[in-house]
């Protein structure tokens, strides 16, 4: 009988990558899962004592084929983009190991890690979200993680431009949350914007996590899992020795090396007092993502060269920086390194940081996503007083030109924030912010102008952006941002696409330059109707 269960599931794995061939559809798979359940393949006599499944949607369940930008798409409304192209060209999902998500969101790992710490390791087990079904023999509680889960944080609502349009990342939640509905198991949500369903009641959530999860999870899991009927959970800070290294792979080959942010911006939520993980730690994650196929060890943090930085003045510690990314390429199987986030001060304190790390992590082009947000003076002292560190907040245009020209001698790429409708902000804070834009003309990067939402410190303050507040100053600096982009992509993305086959090379290429230019012939209009109600 066993061998008879290998055999089916030996043909479902080949039939699966058939259909995969050729079209993966989902009444496809829909085959598949009833004849899988009806065998109960997959599922060993452990596998059936599952009493915790984890999860994501399919926008964080993507490597966006190791393309950074491509990550934009889950903000991108479902009415412009098809679905078939999100799914198939832009974001394919992970791969599945018999329904377990061979790679998953880092944030899922996190807390798979941490639940291992209070629950046997064959109670919880991490899915593929499209093998959910499989697993829900036995198992008490479903846990997903968010990210935007409503699509109104400030990247995803400026792509929509302020409009009732559906992102992605919106939709893809709502599909997950729908296929669970009704299912004898708790629903419970948690992860960075988990706080935007605390008052949706008419979901179909039991449970929402929010804050992070290493110092309470699992006291709050057991609760759960005993019937209680608390909805909203607030967690607290865990001290660096308490946040747990992951088990198993990330997506991207992701890997944490700090937490919390000093730079403490009013509207930000993860202002807080940073944590450095150690080195041993951040070492074994990278491991387990070599093992794993990750040769590109993607260290994040908000301020990677903040990392060991103990400064008042926030000038980072070259040594400690450059240490680190020694150790993590001395991993077996890493071939290169890069980051998510530094800021712009910290580059221009200190150039030969970033000449020092471009030596290192080797040939190419690297990406990082960095913040300008204004270029007023006035907004960056009153919401942003650190974000400029060791500068001054008066010197803060010449500190990002000079920034952005270091990291473009040494080839690095930033995918620059804007932000547009702070509090008290006034024409001549937006007039500056065009003339900051204008300089940056010749470099290169990534101008991406975000709508403000209050968040953090300033959670109570004003109200969210969008194009209908828009005056005739806002709409043009949001057209020259989206000039520069368009010429950046049209220039940048066959280089970017490089590791694709060339047929999705040239499909990609040629959609993200249309959808550029669709972008900017829009704009264009609410530019030129807002000038005409002007004047
Ligand atoms: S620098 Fe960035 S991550 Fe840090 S507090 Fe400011 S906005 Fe948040």
């Amino acid at each position: 009988m066993q061998r008879e269960v290998h055999c089916i599931s030996h043909d479902i794995n080949i039939l699966q990558h058939v259909f995969y061939l050729f079209d993966w559809s989902e009444y496809t798979q829909k085959i598949l899962n009833i004849i899988v359940n009806q065998n109960n393949l997959y599922l060993s006599e452990v596998d059936k004592m599952n009493r915790i499944i984890l999860t994501a949607d399919h926008s964080l369940m993507t490597e966006f084929r190791n393309i950074a930008l491509f990550g934009f798409f889950s903000c991108s409304p479902v009415q412009y983009v098809p679905e078939i192209l999100y799914d198939r060209l832009f974001a394919p999902l992970v791969p599945s190991d018999n329904g377990r998500a061979r790679f998953a969101q880092y944030g899922l790992r996190k807390v798979e890690a941490t639940l291992a710490k209070g629950f046997k390791d064959y109670e919880v087990v991490t899915v593929h979200p499209h093998y959910l079904d499989r697993f829900f023999n036995g198992a008490s509680v479903v846990g997903l993680t968010v990210m935007d889960p409503l699509g109104i944080g400030p990247v995803t609502s400026s792509f929509a431009f302020g409009s009732n349009l559906t992102p992605y990342n919106r939709k893809k939640f709502l599909d997950l949350l729908n296929s669970i509905k009704g299912k004898d198991c708790r629903i419970v949500v948690g992860g960075s914007c988990a706080w935007q369903l605390a008052e949706r009641e008419d979901l179909p959530i039991d449970h929402i996590l929010i804050g992070e999860f290493e110092r309470d999870g699992v006291a709050v899991f057991e609760e759960i899992l005993n019937g209680t009927d608390t909805r909203v959970f607030y967690l607290r800070k865990p001290d660096p020795d308490e946040i747990t290294s992951i088990m198993n792979p990330s997506i991207n080959g992701l890997v944490e090396i700090s937490r919390g942010c000093p730079r403490k911006c009013s509207y930000c939520e993860v202002a807080s007092r940073k944590r450095d993980i150690p080195i041993g730690q951040i070492k074994k994650e990278v491991r387990i993502n070599a093992e794993a196929g990750h040769s590109f060890a993607w260290l994040h943090a908000e301020d990677v060269l903040l990392y060991g930085c103990n400064s008042r003045k926030l000038e980072p510690d070259v040594d400690e920086v450059i240490e680190l990314f020694k150790e993590v390429l001395r991993a077996k199987g890493v071939k290169s390194a890069g980051t998510t986030h530094f800021s712009l001060s910290a580059v221009a304190a200190t150039p030969e940081l970033i000449e020092k790390l471009s030596e290192i992590t080797g040939k190419g082009w690297h990406g990082v996503q960095p913040g300008i947000e204004t270029g007023s003076p006035k907004l960056m002292k009153k919401y942003m007083k650190n974000k400029v560190k060791p500068f001054r907040a008066d010197e803060w245009p010449d500190v990002v030109v000079y920034a952005i020209e270091i990291l473009n001698k040494y080839h690095w790429f930033p995918a620059c924030t804007l932000l547009v409708g702070l509090p008290e902000e006034t024409e001549e804070d937006v007039e500056m912010t065009i003339r900051l834009v204008e300089k940056l003309d010749k470099c290169h990067c990534i101008l991406a102008p975000l709508f403000y939402v209050p968040l953090g410190a300033l959670r109570n303050v004003g109200s969210m952006f969008s194009m209908k507040k828009a005056t005739p100053t806002h709409c043009r600096l949001i057209y020259e941002c989206w000039r520069h982009n368009l010429k950046e992509f049209s220039q940048g993305i066959w280089r970017a696409t490089s590791d694709m086959n060339p047929l999705l090379r040239l499909i990609c290429s040629f959609l993200v330059k249309v959808g550029s230019r669709e972008i900017l012939s829009n704009l264009r209009n609410i530019l030129s109707r807002n000038e005409n109600l002007a004047s």
